[in-house]
Formats: structure tokens, sequence, C-alpha cells
């Protein structure tokens, strides 16, 4: 699908929304975790509640087999209404430090999944793609969070 000599700026694929990603082909081309960025991704630029077709589509990918995971840079706590949200269902990696490995490394070691199976959902490319990308983890970009 995404050849790990794949530049490190360009993701494996680009979407609309998280909504458009094609989720059964993933889970058929051998993959079981879809880690999530949360800004501009899962909700909007600072996103204070979830969207509740987003958290629908997060229990569908889940019952599809996938883990769930998310994985921010943003330096907030877990009494962020959001993540607690998000926190009380799937793991969260917040202060990620996207694209530094460590946080993607923490997360799918959260989920025990493999980089090889494993998706990256984000929206920018100098975290979200490329911090995949080194690691090998396939690659999705999306273009905008808001378009339900
Ligand atoms: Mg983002």
């Amino acid at each position: 699908m995404c050849s790990r000599m794949t530049k490190l700026l360009r993701p494996c694929e680009t979407v609309r929304s998280i909504f458009e990603v094609d989720y059964p082909r993933l889970y058929r081309a051998g993959k079981r975790a879809i880690l999530f960025d949360l800004d501009n991704t899962l909700g909007g630029r600072r996103p204070r509640r979830l969207d509740p077709q987003v958290k629908e589509l997060l229990e569908e990918i889940t019952r599809m087999g996938f883990k769930v995971g998310i994985l921010t840079n943003r330096r907030i706590g877990t009494n962020d209404p959001v993540i607690h949200s998000l926190g009380e269902r799937y793991p969260v990696v917040v202060r990620a430090g996207k694209p530094r490995r460590r946080g993607f490394r923490e997360i799918l070691d959260r989920l025990d999944a493999s980089p090889s199976e494993a998706v990256m959902i984000g929206d920018r490319l100098f975290t979200d793609v490329v911090g995949a990308n080194r690691l090998g983890i396939h690659s999705i970009r999306i273009r905008s969070a808001r378009r339900a």
C-alpha cells in the first residue's frame, strides 16, 4: 500500500475527512490499529467536545476489529473534557511530540500493535505524516475535519 521508501512528507493517502477513510480496506490489508490526531482531525482547531458522529465512527471502527488510539501534541491534561471523554474509552497520548518517535511508540505500546499494522490519520504533514512515515506507519492525511 505505501512503501517505507515513500518520501517523508508524502502521505500514503489523502482524504477529505475521517469519514472518507476506507477502513474495511485497511483491515483487509492487515492493519489493526488506527491512531488519530485530535485537533483538526477528530474535531476542529481546539475542540471542546466531539461531534456525536465522530464518537460513533470511533465505535464503528472498534467494532470492525481495530484498536483505536489518540496521539496529540497538545499540552493538555486529562481534565480537559475532550481528552477525558476520549480517555474513558481509548488510550490517549498528550504532549506526544510528533514527529518524534517517542509518542508513536508509546501509543503503539499501549495498543499492543506494531508499526506495520498501524495507520496514522492526521491533518499535518510535519507532525502526523512525517512521524508516521519515519516509523513505517501507514499515513493518511485529512484535508478538513469540519465536514462530517
Ligand atoms: Mg492536527
